[in-house]
């Protein structure tokens, strides 16, 4: 049987030389970066190397890059430091979200803030004019993702954050699924905080990192040793953040020739499913996808019982409730974007990274159109 991963959207496998990295730095560096001595020294400066490898993935200065334990405390982080230190306000978020972005503005919502959530086109996307109609002369903060997790669109979120700035709010982006994936300059965006993740892009989990211009001032969260120039106090994760700095190095280098690959077999999937699976569709933006991103709902099925065929014979993808894990509740980036119930129970995604091929996309349309046909066989409400 083969093995296919095709979930590079819930995490990714480290690349080798990330291994081999973390390996090494782990068997002779087991210096604390806050040390004074020689290993200290030593630790701080693979601390800093990282730092640098990894700003460069986004192109900012490393001084404005603060390492987390991911991307869900980065979120956390820009989303509460920033409520923290106004105390009050208005915040801006969309309802497709990440749930590390979302249910941190539900939460504020709860302590007095006022949340707007905005709603999303049927392809998933924000709409700027639709920020642009809730931005409030005491809006605080808005965070939009650059690239929806679940169904792979892209934000226009230059020109959102445009809208921001214009009127004095920060903006925060999610862009976890973004980096690595799509160039990202900061220098030319208009985006106060962006947050990216280790575990996404081949590095380790466990281990993220917030940019943040100087602008943005954030409240503390975590009180202690005060590291991170007091942003993230605690020890930091160095095994972890030498392997995304290596992760970022990689990526870096390899990124155009890799994510034209990915874009390659997320289009064979998707046009070979949509061709020979009747009554398929595509979910998200048909134009503006990520690479790596092929959502797909075949109706009259289950998507679940579709992903266990997909994983007996060794097909490993997402179902639409992916996210909220061990839950049959539907996805909210689909109810968002109002899709029919058979569409959202049926959805689907692969997401294609490192080591896919050709032969795995072709091999899971073929397990796919054997698994569809049964289901259908099996169903009350399909007629053909
Ligand atoms: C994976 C993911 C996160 C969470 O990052 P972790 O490092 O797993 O905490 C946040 N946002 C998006 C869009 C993601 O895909």
């Amino acid at each position: 049987m083969r093995n296919i991963y095709a979930d590079h959207a819930a995490t990714t496998p480290l690349f080798p030389q990330v291994i081999d990295g973390m390996a090494d730095f782990m068997r002779n560096h087991p210096g604390n970066p806050s040390s004074l001595h020689a290993m200290g020294r030593e630790a701080k400066q693979y601390l800093e190397r990282a730092r640098d490898s990894v700003a460069a993935l986004i192109g900012a200065p490393a001084e404005q890059v603060y390492f987390t334990s991911g991307g869900t405390e980065a979120n956390n982080m820009a989303i509460f430091g920033t409520a923290n230190l106004a105390g009050r306000g208005h915040i801006i978020t969309g309802g497709t979200e990440h749930h590390a972005v979302l249910d941190s503005c539900l939460h504020l919502a709860k302590q007095g803030f006022e949340v707007t959530v905005l709603g999303a086109d049927e392809f998933g996307m924000t709409d700027p004019q639709e920020v642009k109609r809730a931005l409030r002369p005491d809006t605080v903060l808005v965070s939009v993702m650059h690239v929806n997790n679940e169904v792979g669109t892209v934000n226009p979120i230059a020109e959102i954050g445009a809208l921001v700035r214009e009127a004095g709010a920060l903006f925060h982006v999610d862009a976890v699924q973004s980096a690595g994936k799509l160039a990202i300059d900061v220098n030319r965006l208009p985006v106060d905080m962006l947050t990216f993740s280790s575990h996404k892009i081949n590095g380790p989990k466990g281990v993220g990192a917030l940019y943040k211009r100087p602008e943005a001032r954030l409240a503390r969260l975590t009180f202690g040793g005060g590291q991170e120039k007091k942003v993230r106090s605690g020890t930091e994760n160095l095994p972890g953040i030498v392997g995304f700095g290596l992760a970022a190095d990689l990526t870096r280098k390899k990124m155009p020739v890799l994510t034209a690959e990915w874009a390659v077999l997320r289009d064979r999937l998707i046009r070979r499913v949509l061709e020979e699976i009747p009554h398929s569709y595509l979910n998200g933006h048909p134009e503006q996808r990520a690479p790596h991103n092929a959502n797909l709902s075949c109706d009259f099925i289950e998507g679940e019982a579709l992903l266990l065929i997909l994983d007996s014979k060794g097909v490993c993808c997402s179902a639409g409730s992916a996210c909220s894990s061990g839950s049959a509740e539907p996805s909210h980036v689909l109810t968002a974007m109002g899709l029919s119930e058979g569409r959202k129970s049926s959805a689907l995604r692969f997401s294609f990274g490192y080591g896919n091929t050709a032969e795995d996309v072709d091999y899971i349309i073929d397990v796919m159109k054997a698994g569809v046909e049964r289901l259908r066989r099996a169903s009350p409400f399909c007629s053909n």
